[in-house]
């Protein structure tokens, strides 16, 4: 049933006395709905109506005119609200269809439909009837009035500070709303990968914060080496669509190339009569632009709000080219562009999955002596020559093979046998390779194995090689050896090994070293890592990179772990006691240790029986471990995190993928892997790694600490770059506890002066 309504434009002739409203033509508002104020009336007096309208009918108020609703019994009156919307005050009789159906009106009002918003406005013919104060204050009623006080004057008083709360109420409501969507838009964005997706939510998501679809298109601003900039479209919606994935110019649409440049060179928002540009600071990355078409002036309180979330989505943005960079840095080789080791365990899993697995080989190259042309030449003439291998190995050995670098000077070829083998591979390496107009001869040592004769996973498979390779170069240069299944060697060495470490253990051969972690701004410790060594009775160290991954793969590092945990609880506890009271301790915990069902037990007791404080002590997981299993860990970090301890990712950088999923860990501190702290090179600043997560540290509120500092030079960059704590042996190599507690009294302080 539509509304019985008094129209604003006045063109019948059955309400000649209302003419004068034909003064206040509609006008589009902010919402959707029409730049009026809607007033109810509810009277079953007919006389009512008409005097209402004709006192308040020509007058504006907050500068809109107003319309009116009317209603001529209760029961009419709850069927008109069912639909009605946006009505911004009512004037309600109490006395209709019975003495009190205004007030059984006001409850369902409230109550039943749930109109929070509107103003009431109670009026009844007799002053004997007046509510009880009760439901004035249950039911949210603005005023009550007899008829008889509400001459003209009153009247709009009355009304017009019903409209001025009315008003006040729906400002509070719409900005919290806004905010509620802000915050909901900005957790649905994160959980899209890739910058391109990431943009194409965010106009999906600003016109749900406009309340309508999108039309629009999200550039990012490139800089290119020439200096004059250019804008890339990253996404488009609704008419926008023929844009997408072009360099917008003047050319295609003046009119929007001419709104983005302004926003960027003013870098803020615009806001036409019917369009809206956004402008999205880039921090560590590049500056994004938004237009969108919107059909009115946006309102003040959605310009706020989309300040709001313009500053939520740089941040995203900027988040999401970070991850974007890291996930290729973690997964390609920056030198060569050619998938890196963890990026061919994964080629190599999908085919031994797959249809070829039976003709596919898998062949190391290990080139020979090129640590000594590296040396002798220049690094830089060096990663020359690795270029040229790697361009070699991809156009000359055919079609449908995988390359890919796995260390400095060791490449991988996965393919077809007729194509994989000694004979093609090594035949690459009889002609030289010219670099700068330098002739240099290379000769390559090969470790092959043959897929389809192969049990386990994509990385035994390249574990196989490798023993291949060294079999290869213990034998002869410039040779190559299949892996075969007899050779267990390495496998038996592995549980030679085993033994002795738990000998070891048991005989007390294992020992906790300590290496600090230094303030970079005041070069004062700040705290120490335990690391676990291990020295034989005739004196030799067996590195931790051996022994923790058969200590892991023997379940043998559930106890070393938990001893390790103990030992160096009890140092902080013996430090604490020698007056060093701000000092953390980092353990590390390896994944086998952590998926043991009664780790946390392990922890908690660690922490009662030495008496160690939990906000002292932080342990690390590395990446990879971080991105297996999330739901598992992330509940197990959030128990852990109940204990006061605190926990950081170690090896930041070589392995993860997902941003939404670093963001539901509950992590402290991000340590960046030494390999990216190496990298550092005075000349390499702006787009490093280690710099990339140092930014994103901070841009999702994580410490963030660089290890391995070998020089000053990394010391003094990472500074520079914001990154506040480090660890490496520039500043002290790992200690016993005796050492530490002296370098702590004595050295750190001449460090520091
Ligand atoms: P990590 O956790 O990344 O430890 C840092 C490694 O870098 C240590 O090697 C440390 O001695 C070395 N390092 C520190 N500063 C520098 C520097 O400036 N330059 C260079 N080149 N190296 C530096 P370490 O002690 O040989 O440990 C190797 C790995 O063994 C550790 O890597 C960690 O993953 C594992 N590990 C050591 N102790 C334990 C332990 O108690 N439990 C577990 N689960 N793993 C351990
Ligand atoms: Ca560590
Ligand atoms: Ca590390």
């Amino acid at each position: 049933m539509a509304p019985p309504v008094t129209p604003l434009e006045q063109s019948t002739d059955d309400q000649d006395d209302l003419v004068f409203l034909d003064e206040h033509p509609a006008a589009p508002g902010p919402a959707g709905t029409r730049n009026v104020w809607r007033v109810m009336i509810i009277d079953d007096d007919e006389d009512v109506h008409s005097t209402t309208t004709f006192a308040l009918g020509n007058l504006d108020m907050q500068h809109r005119p107003l319309e009116f609703v009317h209603a001529y019994s209760a029961g009419q009156a709850r069927e008109l609200l069912k639909h009605e919307s946006e009505i911004a005050v009512i004037l309600l009789d109490v006395v209709m269809e019975q003495d009190d159906a205004g007030l059984h009106l006001v409850r369902y009002i409230r109550e039943t439909l749930k109109l929070h918003d509107v103003r009431i406005i109670l009026r009844t013919g007799q002053p004997g009837y007046a509510p009880e104060i009760d439901a004035i204050r249950d039911f949210d009623i603005n005023d009550y009035k007899t008829k008889s006080e509400l001459t003209r004057i009153k009247l709009f008083t009355t009304v017009t500070a019903a409209i001025r709360s009315y008003e006040q109420i729906r400002k509070i409501e719409d900005s919290r709303r806004g905010l509620n969507q802000i915050v909901h838009a900005s957790t649905q964005l994160m959980t899209l990968h890739g910058v391109q997706n990431f943009a194409a939510g965010v106009l999906t998501q600003i016109g749900d914060l406009l309340g309508l679809d999108a039309n629009g298109a999200l550039c990012v601003q490139e800089c290119p080496d020439d200096g004059c900039h250019e804008l890339m479209v990253m996404a488009t919606a609704g008419t926008f669509r023929h844009l997408d994935n072009i360099t917008l110019t003047v050319r295609e649409d003046p009119r929007i190339h001419a709104a983005l440049e302004q926003a960027l060179a003013q870098r803020n928002n615009l806001y036409g009569p019917d369009y809206v540009v956004l402008y999205f600071a880039g921090k560590a990355s590049r500056d994004f632009v938004a237009f969108l078409d919107v059909p009115r002036t946006v309102s003040d309180i959605d310009q706020r709000l989309l300040e709001v979330f313009c500053s939520n989505v740089a941040v995203g943005l900027d988040n999401v080219e970070l991850v974007t960079h890291l996930h290729n840095a973690a997964f390609y080789d920056q030198l060569s562009k050619l998938p890196n080791r963890t990026r061919l365990i994964e080629i190599l899993d999908d085919a031994l999955d797959g249809p070829a697995r039976d003709e596919a080989t898998l062949s190391l190259v290990d080139l020979d002596h090129f640590a000594e042309t590296n040396d002798a030449l220049g690094h830089q003439f060096g990663d020359l020559l690795l270029v040229a291998v790697a361009a070699r190995l991809q156009t000359e050995l055919g079609e449908h093979i995988t390359v890919a670098r796995i260390g400095g000077d060791i490449f991988a070829v996965l393919g077809g046998s007729e194509q994989v083998n000694p004979g093609n591979i090594l035949g690459l390496f009889q002609r030289g390779f010219s670099i700068d107009g330098q002739e240099v001869q290379l000769s390559a040592t090969l470790g092959l194995v043959r897929l389809g004769e192969h049990e386990g996973s994509g990385a035994d498979a390249l574990k196989d090689a490798d023993i291949a390779l060294k079999r290869a170069k213990s034998q002869q240069r410039a040779g190559h050896f299949y892996f075969s299944r007899s050779m267990g060697v390495e496998i038996r060495e592995r549980v030679r090994m085993m033994h002795a470490l738990r000998t070891a253990f048991g005989q007390n051969q294992l020992f906790v070293v300590y290496q600090p972690q230094i303030d970079l701004v005041t070069r004062r410790p700040v705290g120490a890592e335990a690391l676990l060594r291990w020295q034989t009775p005739d004196g030799k160290f067996i590195s931790p990179d051996r022994f923790i991954p058969i200590a892991e793969y023997s379940g043998l590092i559930i106890d070393l772990g938990e001893w390790v945990m103990r030992t160096a609880c009890r140092e902080l506890v013996d430090l604490r006691a020698a007056g060093h009271h701000n000092f953390m301790m980092s353990i590390n915990v390896s994944q086998v240790q952590f998926r043991h069902p009664l780790f946390l037990e392990m922890l908690k007791r660690a922490l009662d029986d030495t008496g160690a404080p939990p906000e002292h002590i932080e342990l690390e997981i590395t990446e990879s471990m971080a991105m297996e299993e999330p739901d598992l860990l992330i509940k197990m970090l959030g128990q852990i995190k109940q204990t006061g301890v605190s926990i950081a990712i170690d090896d930041f950088g070589t392995g993860f993928s997902s941003l939404s999923y670093l963001q539901r860990l509950q992590i402290d501190r991000l340590k960046i892997d030494r390999a990216f702290v190496t990298e550092i090179t005075g000349s390499a600043r702006g787009s490093s790694i280690a710099e990339m997560v140092i930014q994103l540290g901070r841009n999702l509120g994580l410490a963030v600490i660089a290890e391995g500092v070998e020089d000053e030079r990394q010391a003094q960059i990472l500074q520079s770059l914001g990154c506040p704590l480090a660890q490496g042996f520039l500043f002290a190599r790992p200690m016993t506890a005796t050492a530490l507690n002296g370098w702590l009294s004595n050295d750190a302080l001449e460090g520091a002066a």
